[in-house]
């Protein structure tokens, strides 16, 4: 059969699984996740650098489709609109084609006449004086045009040129050929500088900023700068540079992460995640910890109630049988002699003490508990109560062969402001214990004193006493010293438990002193005054 000890022992062994069943998996979580973070601080730096650099892609592809398509659409013009008479018609081609982004659309015959003609974005005719910047650009483009025609040279292909020296008036024009391949024209467009710069550009930018990642999006600086000559696509340091493609050519996009960079991010990040990992682990161990003391405390709580329901009942069983023995004794007559009688009316009277001790004790302990104790103060001589106490220990010290000796100060003692009835309960029950726990010694002393307001009642044995470590323990209810291994004495675990409740709601207290081997004192103190 598993003794106590062998379950407590059990008990602790589970509950020590329990923990490692929750700490060893944590703590290779813990590793599993430092390891992926540290994988993600390197390839998360890598992707937001990515990220940067297709932002930037994808702000220069925009740009360089949204000016080829406009002039795609608008610039396929066949040799029959070179006469003025479809000038209406052409002018609504070009509207049609959207003249967003556009500052002029322009059409110039090299052998018709009159020889050019200039329109509005909307597609309507606009003057053209000869000197206005934009016609003088757009001549400059279509020059080497002209020279083509008056070569007769063939044309095949009709590309889109882009001529940008005049960087108000860029032009994007493109040759018209008859079906002989000779050029006998161009079409163009004269692009809005300004709408590039106040409204293409920051519409797009701020458009496309979802591709860069929450975190650095608003941290991202975003330029338009001039582009050396010769300048490609590069990556400087933190910086991201690239030039724009089929016009504005002269320019680049310059986008960096000012601060945090891509790697302060990442780092950041990382130690972020770890610190909350570490601090949940922590939070989860002290939430483990914490239950598995509260479950500890529930099972030794649980055993205590099952010792002290085994030790009461066997306090209650023992008095009873004898008073029963001896009652049967005395009712059939079998005993006649005068001495015999009185012994055994005193066991039946110390025994009927011991049951009063007992039930006053539990209901006490009951009334404390359900916060019903009541008390009624009132003024006495603390000596009377010991001596009436002492009385009603009488036969069971005789029995037991005990001497009590009782000391006092030799000025009177002060009277103290108490409830009699519960320090006599105080009083009983420390005598009791120091008769039960005084081994094979069979003195007691009880020292009376007074000191600052208080007088002091000293209950000494010369028993086993009791160990530091356990001196403080024996004063919580239903604590027995090692449940009753240490020493045969039967008891209920909640005499000191009263005792230290009274003493307190007195405003005292109780102290114990003791040494193992060295017998040990309780000390109660009592005040004097009403207060
Ligand atoms: P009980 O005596 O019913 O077990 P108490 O609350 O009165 O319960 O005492 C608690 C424990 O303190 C006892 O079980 C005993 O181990 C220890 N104890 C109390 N008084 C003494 C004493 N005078 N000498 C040694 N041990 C004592």
């Amino acid at each position: 059969m598993p003794t106590a000890a062998s379950t407590r022992a059990t008990r602790a062994a589970m509950r020590w699984l329990g923990f490692a069943a929750v700490v060893v998996p944590l703590a290779i979580l813990l590793v599993l996740q430092f390891r992926t973070l540290a994988e993600l601080e390197q390839t998360s730096a890598a992707a937001h650098r990515l990220a940067l650099k297709g932002y930037a892609r994808t702000v220069l592809r925009s740009t360089e489709s949204f000016y080829r398509q406009r002039a795609d659409e608008a610039l396929a013009v066949p040799p029959s609109f070179l006469d003025p008479a479809n000038r209406a018609v052409l002018g609504a081609r070009f509207a049609a084609a959207g003249g967003e982004g556009v500052k002029r659309f322009f059409i110039m015959s090299f052998d018709a006449r009159p020889r050019r003609a200039f329109f509005a974005p909307d597609g309507k005719p606009v003057d053209a004086p000869k000197d206005a910047p934009e016609v003088r650009a757009a001549r400059v483009a279509a020059a080497p045009w002209r020279l083509v025609a008056q070569d007769g040279t063939q044309v095949e292909s009709t590309p889109l040129i882009v001529d940008e020296q005049d960087a108000d008036n860029r032009i994007i024009l493109r040759p018209i050929v008859d079906a002989a391949s000779q050029v006998r024209g161009v079409a163009g467009l004269v692009v809005d500088a300004a709408y590039f710069r106040n409204h293409w550009l920051p519409t797009l930018m701020r458009a496309e900023m979802g591709l860069i990642p929450e975190p650095l999006r608003e941290h991202v600086v975003v330029n338009v700068v001039p582009r050396p000559p010769g300048a490609a696509a590069t990556t400087a340091g933190d910086d991201i540079e690239a030039p724009f493609r089929f016009v504005f050519t002269d320019s680049m996009l310059h986008v960096r992460s000012a601060s945090p960079t891509p790697e302060q991010w990442a780092r950041w990040s990382f130690l972020t995640n770890v610190a909350l990992s570490l601090l949940l682990a922590a939070l989860l161990l002290a939430a483990v910890l914490l239950a598995l003391r509260s479950a500890a405390r529930a099972t030794t709580l649980s055993q205590m109630k099952s010792d002290f329901v085994s030790s009461v009942s066997h306090e209650l069983r023992t008095p009873l049988a004898s008073i029963r023995v001896f009652g049967e004794f005395l009712r059939l007559g079998r005993v006649n002699e005068p001495d015999k009688v009185r012994e055994y009316g005193e066991y039946i009277e110390t025994e009927s003490r011991r049951l009063t001790h007992l039930v006053n004790n539990l209901l006490d302990f009951s009334k404390i508990e359900s916060g019903q104790k009541r008390y009624q103060f009132e003024r006495v001589d603390v000596a009377e109560i010991v001596a009436e106490t002492l009385r009603t220990f009488d036969v069971r010290l005789k029995q037991e062969g005990f001497v009590v000796d009782v000391r006092r100060p030799p000025e009177p003692l002060q009277p103290v402001w108490v409830d009699p009835p519960a320090v006599g309960q105080v009083l009983t029950n420390l005598l009791d214990n120091a008769i039960k726990y005084s081994g094979d010694a069979r003195h007691i002393d009880i020292e009376l004193g007074q000191h600052n307001g208080f007088v002091t009642v000293a209950v000494s044995d010369q028993g086993p006493g009791i160990e530091i470590e356990e001196q403080e323990r024996i004063f919580e209810k239903f604590y027995r010293v090692g449940n009753g291994l240490v020493h045969d004495a039967k008891g209920s675990g909640l005499g000191l438990a009263i005792v230290k409740h009274i003493a307190e709601a007195h405003r005292g207290r109780v102290v114990v002193d003791s040494l193992p081997g060295r017998g040990s004192t309780f000390t109660i103190e009592l005040p004097t005054n009403a207060a």
